[in-house]
């Protein structure tokens, strides 16, 4: 079921949470929604699933303008991040609950209820622990509950708002390839909000990014990644510093020299150069290289991260990965090449 987001604007009294959001989603897709806290993403959530009244827009499911359907009727299944499972029952029981309330007409016999549930058991890796109570669980596996529950209705769609959230680091990287495994072998349009940009970028196929209620950028993990559209995208996702530069001349100037980078139809005047760590290199005296002072020096992982100043632009203070074999030692000058960057105009 492809879902079609159009201008959706929603206030609380004067917090305005969405400010015209529009977002398609393709069937089978799983898309995230990341961004900082208060960005907006519950809200977009909660207005797909049908929770939120939005104050103009429109929400369509397929071909059928699904905005005035109530929640009960827009089939989708949800997972929160602190969606209790019901504590006095069974995880059989908690899977196979949306049915069992479902008037007589539409619902299944007991006993094909009980073979559903235990097969989403199975699909969610819990075979076996049919008759333990929540209490008798892990944070991880009462969340794959909560999933099997979500799936148990056959939804159209899956919304999962920060399921992970409250687990600890280790737990969460497992569900997250346990979570993409279980959406490739049942295809279902999946929104995931999330203000983790690794989780995003891991798990999705495509990545919407929020601020302040818009969308800044929606494309593939590599597209956000390696061309953020906006200084709000690059600052966001990845590590990221930004310099003041001039461009003038059909060139970027930093620290009164050109550096290796043509501005993309840019006009003259003040711009922010956007780097991450790794577009930055040590270099030998050449031309193009400016020269630096290393503040200090820190192992990163397998690279080793210096933190340098410009010498001839006391703010424009950054970080590079060099080689671990590499010895930089603070205090040491060391000249720099920029190798990539981002330019965008303005102050
Ligand atoms: P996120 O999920 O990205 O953290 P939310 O969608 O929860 O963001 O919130 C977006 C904005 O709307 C925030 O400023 C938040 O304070 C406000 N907001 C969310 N829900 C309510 C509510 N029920 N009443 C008033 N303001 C709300
Ligand atoms: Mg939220």
């Amino acid at each position: 079921m492809d879902i079609r987001v159009r201008n959706i604007v929603k206030d609380y009294g004067r917090t305005a949470a969405l400010e015209g959001v529009s977002l398609d989603i393709a069937s089978g897709e799983l898309i995230a929604l990341l961004g900082p806290s208060g960005s907006g993403k519950t809200t977009l959530l909660r207005v797909i699933a049908g929770l939120e009244i939005p104050n103009s827009g429109q929400v369509f499911f397929g071909d059928e303008d699904a905005s005035f359907t109530p929640v009960q009727h827009r089939k989708v299944g949800f997972v929160f991040q602190h969606y209790a499972l019901f504590r006095h029952m069974t995880v059989l029981d908690n899977i196979g609950f949306g049915l069992s309330v479902r008037d007589s007409a539409r619902r299944p016999p007991a006993g094909e209820i009980r073979r559903r549930c235990l097969e989403l058991l199975d699909l969610v890796q819990l075979s076996g622990l049919e008759d333990r109570y929540p209490a008798q669980l892990s944070g991880g596996q009462r969340q794959r509950v909560a999933l099997a529950r979500a799936l148990a209705v056959e939804p159209r769609v899956l919304l999962l708002d920060e399921p992970f959230g409250a687990l600890d680091a280790k737990v969460r990287k497992d569900l997250r390839r346990w979570l993409r495994e279980i959406h490739d072998r049942t295809g279902h349009t999946t929104v995931f909000v999330t203000h983790d940009q690794d989780e995003a970028l891991e798990l999705a196929d495509r990545v919407a990014v929020l601020n302040k209620g818009r969308i800044e950028q929606v494309g593939t993990p590599d597209e956000v990644y390696d061309r953020p559209g906006t200084p709000f995208v690059f600052r966001f996702i990845g590590e990221s510093h930004a310099l003041a530069v001039k461009v003038a001349g059909g060139k970027v100037w930093l620290a009164g020299r050109p550096i290796l980078l043509s501005p993309e139809d840019m006009g003259e005047g003040p711009a922010q150069l956007h780097l991450r760590p790794q577009d930055v290199e040590f270099a030998a005296y050449a031309p193009d290289a400016l020269p630096a002072r290393i503040i200090s020096v820190r192992r990163s992982g397998p690279t080793r991260r210096a933190e340098i100043r410009l010498s001839d632009e006391q703010d424009a203070v950054f970080e590079i990965d060099a080689p671990a074999a590499l010895s930089v030692r603070p205090g040491e000058e060391r000249p720099v090449r920029i190798l990539r960057g981002r330019v965008f105009s303005g102050d």
